[in-house]
């Protein structure tokens, strides 16, 4: 397979995005993550036949942070059905940051307004199958593992790091807590979530992920239906609306592919095959320097022109 470009064009593009890194910072708020090097960047594209194309810092593996979210609610999704879950989390854009309680204490909604913010995403963290935190974190796990044919590990660093330090999230889910729409404790919700955010990915892996999402929960490579049709286009378009947090608009109008971003720096996108172009693309990278937004600064500049060069845009 073909690839619109060649692995010395995407070479090229890669460090000429670099110097976007210093549009941003690692994030400061995770000890863990503040101490990533600035400076990566790196891009792997993967094909429907697995046919992969590469540039930059691609020997690297990070936590998936957010991006955990939307494999957590397509799993909660595929578990529960998909009208179970919309009346626990709503599917709207807030306009506001990922871990705002604005939205929250203005709007008083009776459901956290996305999956893809901070508040929705312990919601649906609570939700995961299982009858214990530890059988629920261990579900999804495998969940994610059955879209790569690979095992993933936490990371014990990032997560404890992360814990001694969520003091905002812990905020989020008292306050999720006391309107009810919490179904475990506050401690037991947050640990799973923790857990979610601080498992260890792979450019490749992440890129797997995403080619199974834009050809719609059927894997291209080994013909099994990982989740339903239905589920894929629902969360290609919260990845659409929410995914890039409220930079999302954004994104949409300048890139235009459905991804989900982490503060880790990561990025997950999926090309779907549509009318004007026959093949999809998972994509991933990985710059850890983010933006005010949460999103990688480099990573989405690259994507921006990856995406107006060879028209990856869905709109
Ligand atoms: N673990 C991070 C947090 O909850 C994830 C946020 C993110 O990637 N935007 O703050």
């Amino acid at each position: 397979m073909r690839f619109p470009l060649s692995t010395d064009q995407l070479v090229h593009m890669v460090e000429e995005n670099r110097s976007h890194t210093i549009l941003g910072n690692t994030a400061q708020y995770i000890p863990a993550l503040a101490n990533q090097d600035p400076n990566q960047l790196g891009i792997l594209l993967m094909g429907a036949q697995g046919d992969m194309l590469m540039a930059g810092d691609t020997d690297v593996s990070f936590t998936l942070q957010s991006i955990s979210k939307i494999i957590s609610f397509i799993s909660v999704c595929q578990e529960y059905g998909l009208e179970h879950v919309l009346e626990k989390v709503d599917v709207e854009p807030t306009g506001e940051a990922f871990n705002s309680i604005i939205p929250f204490e203005i709007h008083r909604p009776g459901k956290p307004f996305n999956p893809l913010i901070n508040a929705g995403a312990i919601t649906v963290s609570a939700m995961l199958p299982g009858n214990s935190t530890d059988e629920k974190f261990q579900n999804l796990i495998e969940f994610i593992e059955s879209f790569i044919g690979e095992q993933l590990e936490l990371d014990e660093d990032v997560y404890i790091s992360e814990k001694e330090t969520a003091h905002r999230n812990r905020a989020l889910a008292y306050y999720l807590k006391e309107s009810n729409l919490l179904e475990l404790e506050v401690e037991e919700a947050l640990d799973i979530y923790l857990k979610q955010c601080s498992i260890n990915i792979t450019l490749k892996q992440l890129a797997r992920i995403g080619l199974i999402i834009a050809y719609n929960g059927k894997d291209p490579i080994t013909k099994k239906d990982v989740f339903s049709s239905d589920v894929a286009r629902l969360a290609k378009v919260l990845m659409v609306t929410c995914g890039m947090y409220n930079a999302s608009g954004k994104f949409a109008a300048h890139v235009g592919i459905p991804a989900k971003s982490g503060v880790s720096g990561g990025i997950l996108a999926a090309v779907p095959p549509q009318c004007h172009r026959e093949a999809g693309y998972g994509i991933a990278v990985y710059s850890p320097s983010i933006d005010v937004s949460g999103n990688s600064a480099a990573g989405t500049m690259l994507l921006k022109q990856l995406s107006s060069m060879f028209n990856f845009s869905i709109f």
